[in-house]
């Protein structure tokens, strides 16, 4: 994995890290959280505010996974639409389940507010533009079964969508104005301050090697020390290592890569996504696109699975500033990333109790700043002995995925096939 640092626009941008060190020596703790992006810090700001003692271990340092990279959309809900989440739950899972994913917004606003997070958070809202007439259907009726849920969403016609992207590129779509952006790596370092200021302490460079039972309690090993805890949460997303056995076999990662142009001048820039929407289109490889703070536009797409992604792999998201934005010209990128999104197979974030006092969520299907910073606050509230059925989403047990390197395998491969299925539905 190349260094964070030396490409990505968030980690050269961000507002300092926080002030940590790595574990050593041993302790005892109510609470170990594995893992320190939004759902680890998340998890650990909660459970620090309810009074319990927390430590969180992370491999590198705060915000390097997914959380540190992502495009910082803040989106609310999942890849199913309300009714048919509805459908899938039940008359009672189903309405609560919607309700939390549908308010992923005020989740991220709200503690950005309440913890004055300094991270250029934008509530500005998405749109979903759609590049064929197939796609702009659906995302109609996506758009009409929140609307029918009183959610502040609007359909959007041609040429709307045309002065609020600034291309014509679109048929049309919907305005979700639950929505913005963050600085992702001033967020996830905004929650971690906010986290150590509630009493919790963040371990960086502390990989947790190992995990096993100590009687009641449970034992996390790092190459310099340990800490014994009641509950454990793992929160280690695309990232997943063998700490558990078979958690990793549970999603599938897939490379997202990005890239940020240098800053727009005005005059050029200035129709490009006017009124500060982030955007995510309808393609199966979907194109995902906004401007950061100061005025550049960040593009990014599905990319091969490598994790040496750099500036030599930028076709696919220059093609795309090129269909979008012809007039951007040469502008040129200034910073190239990648990072590994977390897929799982039924397309639905998983909150797993693995064990007693054993907990993980991930598989955040490229909806993670959101849905990570809500079940980071659902694993606090279990690990802090809320029941399972007084949750708002479904608590399973661990189900590594049947034939998991043909289905990996068979997922990169599928990267291809939707390109062309996009590419040809646009025709
Ligand atoms: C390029 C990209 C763009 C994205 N864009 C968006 C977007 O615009 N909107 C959106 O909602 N979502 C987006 N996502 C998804 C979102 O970023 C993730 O879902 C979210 O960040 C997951 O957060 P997390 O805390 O669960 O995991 P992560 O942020 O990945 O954190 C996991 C951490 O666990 C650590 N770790 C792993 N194993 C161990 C161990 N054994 N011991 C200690 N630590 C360990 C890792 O070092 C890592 O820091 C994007 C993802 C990528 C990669």
């Amino acid at each position: 994995m190349p260094e964070l640092t030396s490409s990505c626009l968030w980690a050269n941008t961000a507002a300092p890290d926080v002030k940590a060190t790595p574990l050593q020596g041993a302790k005892s703790v109510d609470a170990v959280i594995v893992g320190a992006g939004f759902t680890g810090c998340a998890a650990a700001l909660a459970l620090a505010q309810r009074g319990a003692r927390v430590t969180v271990l992370e491999a590198k340092t705060v915000g390097w996974g997914a959380s540190g990279r992502t495009g910082g959309q803040v989106i609310p809900g999942l890849k199913y639409d309300p009714d048919e989440i509805e459908a899938m739950f039940g008359p009672d899972l189903g309405p609560r389940m919607v309700a939390a994913a549908g308010g992923v917004g005020d989740e991220v606003f709200g503690l950005i507010e309440r913890q004055a997070i300094a991270c250029d958070a934008q509530r500005k809202g998405w749109l979903q533009p759609a590049y064929s007439a197939k796609s702009l259907e659906l995302a109609l009726r996506r758009c009409d079964s929140w609307k029918r849920r009183g959610a502040n969403v609007t359909p959007v016609d041609r040429s709307r969508m045309s002065q609020l992207l600034g291309t014509g590129h679109y048929l049309g779509g919907w305005e979700d104005l639950r929505a913005g952006h963050v600085q992702p790596m001033s967020y996830v370092r905004g929650l971690a301050l906010a986290a150590q200021r509630s009493g919790a302490v963040i371990h960086p460079e502390s990989p947790a090697l190992s995990l096993t039972r100590q009687g009641a309690r449970w034992r996390v090993t790092t190459p310099k020390g340990s800490v014994d805890a009641d509950q454990v949460l793992i929160a280690t997303n695309g990232y997943t290592d063998g700490l558990w056995p078979g958690l990793s076999r549970t999603v599938v990662p897939m490379m997202s890569y990005q890239a940020a142009t240098v800053p727009i001048p005005e005059a050029l820039g200035k129709s490009i996504l006017p009124a500060g929407h982030a955007a995510s289109d309808t393609r199966r490889l979907l194109w995902y696109f906004r401007r950061d703070a100061h005025g550049r536009l960040i593009m990014g797409g599905r990319a091969p699975y490598r994790e040496d992604l750099g500036a030599a792999d930028d076709n696919y998201v220059r093609s795309a500033v090129n269909r979008l934005y012809p007039q951007l010209g040469s502008t040129p990128f200034e910073f190239h990333w990648a990072g590994r999104v977390a897929m799982t197979q039924d397309h639905i974030p998983h909150l797993n109790r693995l064990d007693e006092g054993l907990w993980a969520a991930l598989g955040y299907n490229g909806r993670g700043v959101g849905m990570a910073t809500l079940l980071g606050r659902l694993l606090a509230d279990l690990a802090s002995g809320v029941a399972p059925k007084d949750i708002p989403f479904p608590v399973t047990s661990m189900h590594p995925i049947v034939g998991y390197p043909f289905t990996r395998l068979v997922a990169r491969a599928l990267v291809g096939y939707y390109r062309l299925r996009d590419e040809l539905e646009a025709a």
